[in-house]
């Protein structure tokens, strides 16, 4: 519905497009300089502030086919496109959930003891790495710590965390621990609105340092948005033909626990209304008070699985006021 604001994921720049972490990026530039990068990284660090982001960046680093600097990436070559739409078969995501987790960590030794399908440097991310943690996890943890310690030619393996004390000593022995921040509040603010995002003082504030749960905020904020104005536009259409009451109950009714959720603002609305109108005439409370039931009813409808365009229609036919003069 909303067709303005995707967010790009800035991985394509490599290194230079992770924002508000230099301690990290000097580390890993002066790391990659050397040629002297650690075999095995501990991200560690507040929950949407780049870990995930900077893994990827350092994958393609390694593994870009035209790279502009050291460090970075060019954005448009194949590995590039590829780690971009998550489809790079040497970027391992070690699947963390507990359960099977032991049999992902075998598929996993099986894998790295054959070379790099296509990248010069295969990178393995374990993102949470906590669950390693879990006393479930044993035996896939320790499956793992000689693989952590003596990884296969090419082959660097990032774990990421937000507690790594809660990690297993022996795990985070085996790796170099950054350490990732949380975000000053203008580079977040200059973050959302390069990525088309308005207004983004409140998500800023609700971060706390987070760029994904600003993001997460703002892509909040525009479906409630978009639900304000289809709920709008549903009472609009009440005074407006029947063709335009058809084409905006396709619409809004194509999902139906999206139609419910705006019909619950169309019905708060209302209810607004008439608390504002309590001590006005008493036609308008009771005009109120009957919308108020036609929409119940079509939330009522569409709960028992009625077709939700079809109820849609019909709420939109009964919202109309009666005409002035003619009592209903
Ligand atoms: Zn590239």
């Amino acid at each position: 519905m909303n067709e303005e604001s995707p967010s790009p994921r800035p991985e394509a720049r490599g290194l230079a497009g992770l924002i508000g972490q230099e301690q990290v990026v000097r580390t890993l530039r002066g790391a990659l300089a050397s040629g002297r990068l650690h075999h095995a990284y501990l991200f560690d660090g507040p929950e949407g502030v780049g870990k995930a982001t900077c893994a990827r960046a350092l994958f393609l680093a390694h593994n870009c086919l035209a790279p502009p600097a050291l460090g970075e990436a060019c954005g448009a070559c194949e590995t590039c496109h590829k780690v971009r739409v998550g489809t790079h078969p040497d970027l391992v995501l070690l699947d963390m959930t507990l359960q099977g987790l032991a049999d992902e960590v075998e598929r996993l030794i099986r894998r790295l003891a054959h070379p790099p399908h296509e990248a010069r440097v295969r990178m393995v991310l374990l993102d949470p790495a906590d669950n390693l943690a879990a006393p479930t996890a044993a035996t896939a943890a320790n499956r793992l710590l000689k693989t952590l310690e003596e990884p296969p030619a090419r082959t660097h393996f990032v774990l990421i965390t937000c507690a790594a004390q809660g990690l297993l000593p022996t795990i985070r022995s085996r790796t170099q621990r950054l350490r990732f921040v949380p975000l000053p509040d203008d580079l977040i603010a200059a973050e959302l609105l390069a990525r088309g995002h308005r207004e983004p003082e409140m998500a800023v504030r609700l971060a706390q340092g987070s760029l994904g749960r600003a993001l997460r905020y703002m892509e909040e904020r525009a479906a409630l948005d978009a639900r304000q104005e289809a709920a709008g536009a549903l009472r609009a259409a009440a005074r407006s033909g029947a063709q335009r009451m058809a084409e905006l109950a396709a619409e809004v009714g194509r999902d139906r626990d999206e139609a419910q959720e705006t019909l619950g603002l169309l019905w708060l609305a209302l209810h607004n209304e008439l608390r504002a109108a309590v001590d006005g005439p008493a036609g308008i409370q009771r005009e109120l008070l009957r919308q108020l039931r036609v929409v119940d009813e079509a939330r009522m409808a569409i709960r028992r699985y009625t077709s939700a365009p079809l109820a849609l229609e019909w709420m939109m036919r009964h919202l109309t006021p009666p005409t002035p003069g003619r009592p209903s």
